[in-house]
Order: structure tokens, then sequence, then C-alpha cells
């Protein structure tokens, strides 16, 4: 972060993927297998979707991205390994201040070095991305809010900054815009 409206951003060659992360059932996978949202999973599923709007963004596997070369084998297992990761350090840092994440996307680009391609993570985190839930009280505190016309919108995402300790600074411009 360079200052209130500017951050520096490294260009990467975007990998056409939307990977999705869930703890808890939810959205999509509520509605495509029938089960009640906010099932704990057994354990986390990861998901693959082409991003492709024209095409609402389908669910692939594995098979077709390699097959496709949109990532090879190799860049699958560094993605896997890297959405595991982020799992494990957004669920605790959520945790910490008692909010549960249900689920949450990312998206992964190449960095070239000399002619060596490293994957790296190139998308934001935000609650627009990710599914939070208030532990105690089960209340959504993102997206849901504005997509099922919930209210309260920006007091949910304040109440994500502010529990993180992120706001301190900036309540101007989440509150009112920039003046
Ligand atoms: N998600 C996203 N962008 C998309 C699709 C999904 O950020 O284009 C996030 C969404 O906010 C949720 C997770 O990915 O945290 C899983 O979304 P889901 O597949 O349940 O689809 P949805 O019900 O959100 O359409």
């Amino acid at each position: 972060r360079l200052n209130l409206r500017e951050q520096l951003i490294r260009e990467v060659e975007i990998i056409p993927l939307e990977v999705v992360c869930r703890n808890i059932v939810a959205g999509s996978m509520s509605q495509r297998l029938g089960i009640e949202e906010g099932t704990p999973l057994p354990r986390s599923i990861i998901e693959f979707y082409y991003k492709k709007d024209e095409l609402n963004d389908p669910m692939v596997t594995e098979e077709h991205i390699t097959a496709f070369n949109w990532a090879t084998t190799q860049e699958l297992d560094d993605i896997l390994a890297m959405t595991v990761r982020v799992n494990d350090y957004l669920s605790g840092m959520f945790g910490a201040v008692g909010i549960t994440l249900i689920d949450f996307k990312i998206e992964f680009g190449r960095v070239w070095e000399n002619d060596f391609a490293r994957v790296i993570l190139a998308d934001e985190i935000s609650p627009d991305s990710c599914r939070l839930w208030d532990t105690a009280t089960g209340e959504k505190l993102d997206k849901d809010r504005f997509r099922r016309d919930l209210g309260n919108v920006i007091e949910s995402y304040t109440e994500v900054a502010k529990r993180l300790g992120i706001m301190k600074d900036m309540p101007t411009v989440i509150q009112g815009g920039l003046h």
C-alpha cells in the first residue's frame, strides 16, 4: 500500500481459474447438491471454475485444466498447496475475531523469472469474495448481504474491518467515499 488510494501491483499472466475453497456448505454447493446451508464439511473441499463470463464460469476438474493447458500439473499442485495455506491462515485470522470462514474464492497468476514461471496468489481477499459468518450469531457479514438483499451491507463490511483492526485510519473512505 502506497497511500490511502494507491497500492503497488505486480502484473501477472492470469491463470483462467477461480479456485473456491469451502469449509461449510453454502451458496452454489448447497443448491447443486441439495445440502442445507451451514452444514460443516468433513474436510475442506477445493473446486475449480473456468473463468469465462459467457459460460457463467462452469465448474471444471483437474483433467480439464491440464488437458486444455490452463495450468500444468505442477502448477496445480502449487495452487492446491497455496489454497490450503490461505484457508488455514484466514480461518485462524477470522476465527480469532469471532468470524467463521465459510468459503472463499481466489485466483492465481504466473510471474516469469528468466525462463522460469512461478505461480503466485493474484487476487484480493475481501468480504466480496469470502463468506464470513459471525461465529456466535450466524449473521452473514459478506457480499450475500447485498446479493440476498439483507441490508446493512456497509455496516457488516465495517464490522469485519473493525474486528480485524484495519479501519482505524480509514473510516471516511469506507463510509463516505473519498473527499
Ligand atoms: N465467489 C466469488 N466470485 C465468483 C463466484 C464465487 O468471489 O464469481 C465466491 C463467493 O463469494 C463465495 C465462494 O466464492 O465466497 C463460493 O461461491 P459459490 O460457488 O457458492 O457461488 P455463489 O453462491 O456465491 O454464486
